[in-house]
């Protein structure tokens, strides 16, 4: 399955905020998605980025305090929708988005893709599908970019069908095969927000991604096994679990190297892979 990192536009937070100990000065959180071409299934996405569908949705208060807390770049060229126009591939041709949780930079672009089913852990969707005003803005959750027709084209983890992961993978010995044949296989990452899941998925040459969405918000963080700031502790869903995560992800990184591990707004990573 040929796999493409991506990023759609940018917000910018004080360093210290992901990183412990961190600096004051502002660093950009990309805003990744990716896209991935498997043989049988077509193309999918991991997660969209943002979209002016964020801008919209933030006009008014008390929604405008996500882009205070979270100033937000974007270039059109960086939209999903174009990069995938870029490759060939029409909004129509995306089969799948599987979402990793529901926070506005994860999934500002999901009513882009009108014929994509939407797969996530229902856990992830039921924390936020009825929160509306300073709930939902604590949840980091925009409703209005839900698409309308979502329930409908949702097809929920069916998190009673798990899988035992591939030894490689310890700590984390529970995933769910979301295509059926082993290529993407979803697992749970607790602690971020409810139901956050990360996938591991093959890549052309044999190569292993591990998607770990916010587990981390950079790979340093994951490398030193350095947690965020108590401040960014706040806005966790369970800041013990997401300790607990984030430990898994450095051991996981020390026993295999080889397993190339992306947090979705960690800037070195994407600039690893050729992002912009
Ligand atoms: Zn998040």
């Amino acid at each position: 399955m040929k796999i493409t990192i991506l990023q759609a536009g940018y917000c910018t937070c004080p360093e210290y905020l992901a990183l412990q100990g961190g600096a004051w000065r502002g660093i950009p959180f990309p805003a990744m998605f990716a896209l991935f071409e498997h043989p049988r299934f077509g193309p999918m996405l991991f997660d969209t980025g943002y979209s002016y569908r964020f801008f919209v949705e933030t006009r008014l208060f008390p929604e405008r305090l996500h882009r205070w807390l979270t100033p937000v770049t974007l270039r059109e060229d960086q939209l999903a929708v174009n990069q995938l126009a870029a490759r060939g591939l029409k909004p129509s041709d995306i089969t799948r988005v599987f979402i990793s949780h529901f926070h506005a930079d994860h999934i500002a672009a999901l009513a882009d893709f009108n014929k994509a089913a939407y797969v996530y852990l229902p856990q992830a969707y039921e924390a936020v599908r009825h929160s509306h005003g300073p709930l939902a803005i604590a949840r980091g959750f925009l409703s209005g970019l839900v698409p309308d027709n979502f329930e409908a084209r949702s097809e929920p983890v069916d998190v009673n069908r798990p899988c035992i992961l591939p030894s490689e993978f310890t700590p984390f010995v529970k995933g769910y095969d979301l295509l059926g044949d082993g290529s993407l296989l979803a697992v749970e990452l607790p602690g971020h927000a409810a139901g956050q899941m990360g996938l591991l998925a093959r890549g052309l040459k044999n190569q292993t991604f591990f998607f770990v969405a916010d587990a981390a918000w950079l790979a340093q963080a994951i490398i030193e096994n350095r947690p965020p700031s108590a401040v960014a502790k706040l806005l966790f869903n369970d800041p013990q679990a997401y300790r607990a995560t984030l430990s898994g992800l450095h051991r996981l990184g020390l026993a295999h190297p080889d397993v190339h591990l992306i947090p979705s707004h960690c800037a070195e990573t994407l600039a690893s892979f050729n992002t912009q």
